[in-house]
């Protein structure tokens, strides 16, 4: 075996636990946040606060890992995916040292329509973050903090309090809940500003619309591929809100992640909008003091996990700010042969942006944490 390759991950997850809610919200709260049932191997049922979605679950891999266990077994069996205590164990064995943390079964709590509940459940959720999450390796665990988007106030209230408890990144959904104002609408500025004023970090997650609509949008021949293609194009969408508005341009110490979604597809972007912002030069409102293509590539962060073509972004493209990212422990992740996918993406990558897209890209965006032991 090669030699073990760390990286920081710029995606990563947490699985609630049955019961969570219940040890941090009044039993009526928290019987009507977000619970997974089972149906079969390929569904599960998202309910929450009343409403329900069919999810698909990730096809099991089949496939055998270098000693010859089967990888969709060994992710059932992530040791770490519900036990805090344990996860350590399992990052450093897969060689991952610093993570952001999103929220699995949160990643739907936008789909509430009561401002009461997702304003207290927000804070209740964030405290519980930034003491058992963070707590636990306070320079290696970033959990994302929820916010309460039914309201522009509620939002804000709630990343000074996130930033107040030590938390470093707020997530924001792909899409905004029903009947909120989108994220390039000017209503969203106290929020931008919050943010860059906190030094917070708004963390967008592929597949996170607030209506669960964007996880099966097809059946029939291919379903299976064109709906998890389907998801990356959420994040993609609000960075280009986020750039082509203005909001990055007015607050340039404003950072983004877009998590799980790949690469390549910021340089695309960028010439698409560069494209749109001068050919189109007499219809474009508001102007910009910088092209959108360098606002995309100073401001936007993207992770990947697997994809070839990701490094070339960086190598190829000078988009500098490429991440790897594990999805840790989803079943779409590298759990169980992380330190493979690292080798076969960067041994042939020159030792400098093999360090930026493994551990400095990341340390930029959260510059508190630490460095892996030294190879
Ligand atoms: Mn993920």
């Amino acid at each position: 075996m090669s030699e073990k390759m760390w990286s920081n991950s710029g995606d990563s997850h947490f699985i609630e636990k049955p019961g969570l809610w219940h040890d941090f919200l009044p039993k009526a709260m928290a019987d009507r946040m977000p619970r997974s049932e089972r149906v079969n191997d390929d569904e599960e049922i998202i309910h929450v606060d009343g409403k329900t979605f069919t999810r698909a679950l990730p096809k099991l891999s089949k496939k055998k890992d270098a000693q010859g266990r089967t990888i969709g077994d060994l992710v059932m069996a992530a040791p770490g995916a519900r036990d805090l205590d344990l996860r350590m164990k399992d990052l450093d064995d897969e060689g991952i040292w610093a993570e952001i943390v999103f929220s699995s079964l949160g990643l739907w709590e936008n789909l509430i329509e009561d401002r009461e509940l997702i304003r207290a459940a927000a804070r209740a959720e964030n405290e519980y973050k930034a003491t058992e999450i963070k707590g636990l390796a306070p320079d290696r665990l970033v959990p994302v903090a929820t916010l309460p988007l039914l309201s522009v106030a509620d939002a804000v209230a709630e990343v000074e309090h996130a930033a107040s408890i030590g938390l470093h990144c707020i997530g924001l959904p792909t899409g905004v809940p029903d009947g909120v104002a989108d994220y390039h609408r000017d209503d969203w500025e106290p929020l931008w500003a919050a943010a860059e004023a906190t030094g917070m970090v708004l963390a967008i997650h592929i597949g996170s619309d607030n209506n669960g609509k964007d996880n099966v949008v097809y059946t029939g021949p291919g379903g299976a591929v064109l709906n998890y293609v389907e998801t990356t194009y959420g994040g993609q969408k609000a960075a280009t809100k986020l750039v082509a508005s203005g909001a990055l341009d007015r607050h340039p110490d404003l950072k983004v992640l877009v998590a799980e979604g790949g690469a390549t597809w910021v340089p695309q972007l960028a010439d698409r909008m560069d494209e749109a912002y001068r050919q189109h030069g007499m219809f474009v409102r508001p102007t910009l003091s910088r092209l959108p293509s360098e606002i995309l590539f100073d401001q936007v962060y993207a992770s990947f996990q697997h994809d070839r073509s990701a490094p070339a972004a960086l190598t190829a493209m000078d988009y500098q700010n490429v991440m790897w990212g594990s999805d840790y422990p989803h079943l779409e992740g590298t759990y169980g042969h992380s330190q493979k996918t690292l080798h076969e993406l960067f041994d042939d990558v020159a030792a400098e942006p093999s360090h930026r897209m493994r551990i400095g890209a990341f340390k930029e965006l959260f510059p508190h944490v630490s460095d892996p032991p030294a190879a």
